[in-house]
């Protein structure tokens, strides 16, 4: 998928059928600014939003991915590659998951051993506060990159309009949550709600 073809694809589309950023935006009750963003290459569509933006254009899913309009021949071959590719990016979300609970435990780990040490162990005060603030730096750090991994594994979905989006990050930090909802603004509606987690990518 690229998404410059494809945001180049979209202007072409809409300007064909004589649409303004804005009417296409009302059509799919989103904004203005998510338009402009897809056309110029900054962002795909969500999956969400893929077959209602494929209806409002007059083409097929296929051919949004691909950026060009296909006949017969080569559209089989397009699908699949799309298909491919929209399946390896959930993967990788699906890894990046795993990676992070993997550091989560360990971080957990390492900072229960320090913090055990400075506690049990025969030392200098010194060497305790130190030990304690080696295990400080440990887990801080640590769920500091575990948020930067999980917040771009995956997206949220707006229990509202269905759009999927990825928080921002002081979003994502201050949001209170469980293990798989984030209480967040949706940017579509505007609406604050806890949002499920997905693993596709918008
Ligand atoms: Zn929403």
């Amino acid at each position: 998928m690229d998404q410059i073809a494809t945001g180049k694809f979209i202007r072409e589309l809409r300007k064909e059928r004589g649409m303004t950023q804005q009417a296409l935006a009302d059509m799919l009750s989103i904004s203005e600014k998510t338009v402009s963003k897809w056309e110029t290459g900054k962002g795909l569509p969500e999956v969400g939003l893929m077959l209602p933006l494929c209806d409002a254009l007059q083409i097929t899913v296929n051919e949004l991915l691909s950026g060009k309009r296909l006949d017969g021949a080569t559209f089989r071959q397009q699908a699949e590659e799309n298909v491919a590719r929209l399946l390896q990016a959930r993967q990788e979300a699906k890894k990046k998951l795993a990676v992070c609970i993997a550091l989560c435990a360990v971080s957990l780990l390492a900072g229960v051993a320090l913090v055990l040490t400075a506690g049990l162990a025969e030392m200098q005060t010194w060497a305790r506060i130190l030990l304690l603030c080696v295990a400080l730096f440990v887990v801080g750090g640590q769920i500091a990159i575990i948020c930067v991994i999980d917040r771009e594994a995956g997206s949220f979905e707006c229990p509202y309009c269905k759009a999927r989006f990825v928080p921002t990050m002081k979003q994502f930090v201050l949001a209170p949550h469980t293990f798989t909802r984030r209480r967040l603004q949706c940017p579509h509606c505007g609406r604050t709600s806890y949002c499920r987690r997905r693993l596709d990518k918008s």
